[in-house]
């Protein structure tokens, strides 16, 4: 059964060129025809892996398509995931199964809420890739965790995960894993934008860092996470050691000029908290600020 790959992005092609290459089949579905024909004229796709670039000539198509979807890795960000999930429901063949690739929370709801008719299957990952022209690298070994808040029980195809050694692991508890990034996220990125530092560069602000744990932990307990909240704040200064030099990957995105998943994470958690009437003042007040700061670099803020 042939895997359908939307997004011919830095996850995308990562996760398309090891599918190929243990000889499963993979469609990949480019956002338009220019894209395809783009595409097509460069041979496929090209992933650079320690240092070596191969190319994998992954067949392509467009939403248009009308060949049925039945196994689906979305692979685009957050905020696209609505509008590229419409633009192939209608090819979803009765049991179809999607992954759900997206950082942060809300996206997965939206898409679900959007094909009921479809499994969906939602995915965390710390590996890491990144796009450089028309080429993708593969820059960080990582693992992915893969689950279903709807039914515990593994797909089959995760065979095929196994087979084109994709490190990952089936998840009984996907919705913790998520809310535990997200907290880490809220308490990390938006401070290294606004500092416009390193990670390690937060350590000259500990009673920031404490407080936002704080009300990040409240959050996770009133939305049931309790597993989530436990020790967060110690594993925030574990983070911004173990990553001192590093910038956050918010902070590439505003360094770069490209739309963060801002809505998805610090929005998503502050957005959660209105809803269940809870007052997060330090949290609202991160968020206002980094909307401000996004406004003021002609970012988008949503
Ligand atoms: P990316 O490199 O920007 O790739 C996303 C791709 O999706 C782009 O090629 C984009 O096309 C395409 N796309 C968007 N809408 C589409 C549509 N309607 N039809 C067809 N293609 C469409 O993003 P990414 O880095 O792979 O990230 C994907 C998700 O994984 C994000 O939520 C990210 O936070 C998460 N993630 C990424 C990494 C990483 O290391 N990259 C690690 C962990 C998690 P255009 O180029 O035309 O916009």
């Amino acid at each position: 059964m042939s895997w359908h790959v939307l997004g011919a992005g830095s996850l995308g092609c990562l996760w398309a060129a090891r599918l190929t290459r243990a000889g499963i089949a993979v469609q990949l579905i480019l956002r338009d025809s220019s894209r395809l024909a783009s595409y097509r004229r460069a041979g496929g796709l090209t992933l650079v892996e320690q240092g070596q670039a191969r190319r994998y000539p992954v067949p392509g198509q467009t939403a248009d398509d009308p060949q049925p979807i039945r196994r689906l890795l979305l692979a685009c960000k957050a905020y696209d995931a609505e509008t590229a999930i419409a633009g192939i429901a209608a090819r979803l063949a009765p049991g179809a199964e999607l992954v759900l690739l997206q950082n942060g929370l809300g996206s997965q709801a939206a898409v679900a809420a959007l094909v009921p008719q479809a499994r969906c299957i939602f995915a965390s990952s710390t590996e890491g890739a990144f796009r450089d022209g028309a080429r993708v690298v593969f820059a960080g070994q990582g693992h992915t965790w893969l689950g279903d808040p709807l039914d515990d029980r593994p797909p089959r195809w995760l065979v095929d995960l196994e087979r084109s050694g994709i490190p990952h692991q089936w998840s009984p508890d996907i919705l913790g894993r998520l809310w535990r990034k997200l907290a880490l996220n809220c308490a990390i990125n938006p401070l290294s934008v606004l500092y416009d530092c390193r990670n390690g560069g937060l350590s000259d602000h500990p009673e920031e860092v404490a407080a936002l744990c704080t009300e990040l932990a409240q959050l996770l307990r009133t939305c049931g996470q309790t597993a989530a909240a436990l020790d967060l704040h110690a594993e925030v200064q574990r983070v911004i050691q173990a990553t001192a030099a590093n910038y956050s990957s918010m902070h590439q995105d505003v360094a770069q000029g490209r739309r963060t998943e801002i809505a998805y994470l610090l929005g998503h958690a502050c957005a959660t908290a209105q809803q269940h009437r809870l007052a997060l003042p330090h949290l609202e007040a991160l968020h206002a600020r980094l909307l401000e700061y996004l406004r003021a670099h002609g970012l988008p803020s949503h």
